[in-house]
């Protein structure tokens, strides 16, 4: 079966139908080529034929730059599944959050995509050595598909590579060069030899491969959202990811736009471009208002997969996307992101590698920083899978652990110190994590009542608690349950929602205040509402403590994984 279709250059405007590789354009030399598909034949054809294909990428095959199928090289990639993360989303107080599950690719990362079709068009251009400059998982998935088709691949290597990640590359017959130097320079050498040598090179997010084989995610997740709402296709309000060169959001994105343009979905998703402390040159530029990017020379982060400190064009054309469409910039720290691994690994059951975490991390500041509404459905890319698990994340851990435990003596001790009274002003509320409250109160709290109507919520509490101890927990629903539960029971700890149906929590405080046999026990405050002054009053000296729903989640979580690691 062969299709036609024609290319563009975005520099002059060159058009010529697609009939073999182009590399760059024959009228300027531009090197940034979008090609041009027949979408409402192609809207016609899916409409009737996709649900009886083979779940790979290559079911998209109308909109992907090769010409005769006999060419395609395929190990199955594509087609991972669409997980709900249903504790992270109670964590964070968002129902409609889900993985895209790309560890689940052939090599264990989202640049399988790229590799099965960047290899195919070689394949059909009858091209029979490449080379390439990675930071490790490109190397990895490039060697396994040039294994495959009897490519001979030369793959430049930056020195963070990590050794294990260099020996599987070495694993599949691949030519590895280590350059002792950061990913930007390693790119520089790796061009310079493919040029002495005449060799092809990989343009990474500039080739046509690397951005075209990404909109079949977008393909992908546009079919699982709109299976899940049973309307056929739909969009995602957010995709959310890690982010180094920039090839994945571009050919997201490329992708969303052609099922807009073929009708198929309503709207296009706006984009989060996550991205290091360290090696924020995205982001940085953005805040900053430039047009194009302010190179990081020397990426800080250990986070080495996402080292592109000069983005080049990918900058401006995310950013024009996001000014747009909508979107954010987003940084986070190297500590955040393992954190987020963390949860991941232990609330989801999804093991990351720390670049794949980076997006949930930035996916929890999102939410903390009110990006990301309650309603909204949100796409991670869960871009790769930790495995063998980094030497240096180990060792980084145990540094960890040492600081956490100073901390926690340094935290002791303040607290002995203190010699606040119990009766406190409306101002001295304490606004604290869970768990530090339950550290305050003191080990006879073995029982505890749960006021709270929202189911979410007690689940996440009442895990929250038993990964800190074995309490004794009851739980109500609504008022009325909730003062009778605090009568029979006489609990050491109640935790009090204030909005209940029934009678509300300020009513349950006056109704215990009021009752000697139930006056002494301490109720911490569970609270969505902002609170007025009144509001204030009447809580004022007879709570322990306030905790604000969705912002105190995140950090209980962290601190009783914590605990539970020790
Ligand atoms: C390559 C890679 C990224 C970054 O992808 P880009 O879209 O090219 O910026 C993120 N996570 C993992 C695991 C990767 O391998
Ligand atoms: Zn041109």
């Amino acid at each position: 079966m062969t299709k036609s279709f024609s290319y563009k250059c975005t520099s002059c405007g060159y058009t010529d139908e697609y009939t073999k590789l182009v590399g760059t354009c024959p009228e300027c030399g531009g090197e940034w080529l979008e090609l041009i598909y027949n979408l409402n034949e192609t809207a016609y054809i899916w409409r009737h034929e996709l649900p009886q294909r083979d779940r790979t990428m290559w079911r998209y095959w109308e909109l992907l730059p090769i010409l005769d199928k006999k060419h395609i090289v395929s190990m199955g990639e594509g087609g991972t599944p669409l997980l709900r993360a249903e504790n992270l989303g109670a964590m964070l107080g968002r129902r409609n959050i889900f993985i895209k599950d790309e560890r689940q690719g052939p090599t264990a990362s989202f640049k399988d995509r790229q590799a099965s079709l960047a290899i195919s068009v070689l394949k059909e251009a009858d091209i029979k050595e490449l080379v390439v400059a990675s930071t490790g998982n490109v190397a990895i998935s490039y060697s396994a598909y040039c294994a495959r088709s009897g490519i001979k691949l030369w793959a430049f290597l930056d020195s963070n590579v990590p050794h294990e990640k260099m020996r599987e590359v070495t694993l599949y017959g691949t030519e590895v060069i280590k350059v002792s130097s950061n990913y930007d320079r390693t790119k520089q050498v790796a061009a310079q030899f493919a040029k002495y040598r005449s060799l092809f090179l990989d343009k990474g997010v500039k080739g046509i491969s690397a951005r075209e084989a990404m909109k079949t995610l977008a393909f992908e997740i546009a079919e699982q959202i709109g299976r899940i709402r049973g309307v056929g296709w739909a969009a995602p309000d957010w995709y959310i990811q890690a982010v180094s060169g920039g090839m994945g959001p571009i050919g997201v994105w490329q992708g969303f736009y052609e099922l807009y343009r073929m009708g198929l979905i309503k709207k296009i998703p706006k984009l989060a471009i996550i991205q290091t402390d360290g090696c924020a040159p995205m982001v940085n530029s953005f805040h900053k208002g430039l047009e194009t990017c302010e190179i990081v020379q020397n990426p800080a982060s250990i986070i080495n997969v996402l080292a592109t400190g000069n983005p080049g064009p990918a900058y401006p054309y995310l950013r024009n996307l996001v000014l747009t469409y909508g979107g954010a910039f987003v940084k986070v720290d190297d500590q955040a992101s393992f954190r987020a691994m963390r949860v991941m690994a232990q609330m989801e059951g999804l093991s990351m590698e720390p670049a794949a975490a980076v997006a949930c991390a930035g996916l929890i500041k999102m939410v903390q920083e009110q990006l990301i509404s309650p309603n909204e459905t949100v796409v991670i890319n869960a871009s790769g899978h930790t495995f063998p698990v980094e030497k240096q994340i180990l060792e980084n851990e145990i540094v960890r652990s040492h600081i956490r435990v100073q901390n926690l003596e340094k935290e002791v001790v303040e607290e002995d110190n203190k010699t606040e009274p119990r009766q406190r002003t409306s101002e001295a509320l304490p606004q604290e994590g869970l768990l530090t409250a339950l550290r305050r109160l003191d080990d006879r709290v073995q029982s505890i009542v749960i006021i709270e109507d929202e189911l979410d919520a007690r689940v996440l509490l009442r895990r929250i608690l038993q990964y800190t101890r074995k309490y004794n927990i009851f739980e109500a629903a609504d008022g009325n349950s909730g003062i009778n539960l605090i009568r029979t029971e006489k609990p050491d700890l109640v935790l009090l929602d204030l909005m209940l149906p029934g009678i509300d929590g300020f009513t349950i405080l006056d109704m215990m205040k009021a009752d000697v046999e139930l006056r002494d026990i301490p109720v911490i405050v569970i609270t969505a509402k902002d609170l007025t002054s009144k509001d204030y009053k009447r809580l004022s000296g007879r709570v322990e403590s306030l905790l604000q729903k969705g912002e105190f989640m995140e950090e209980e979580l962290f601190e009783s994984i914590r605990d539970v690691l020790k």
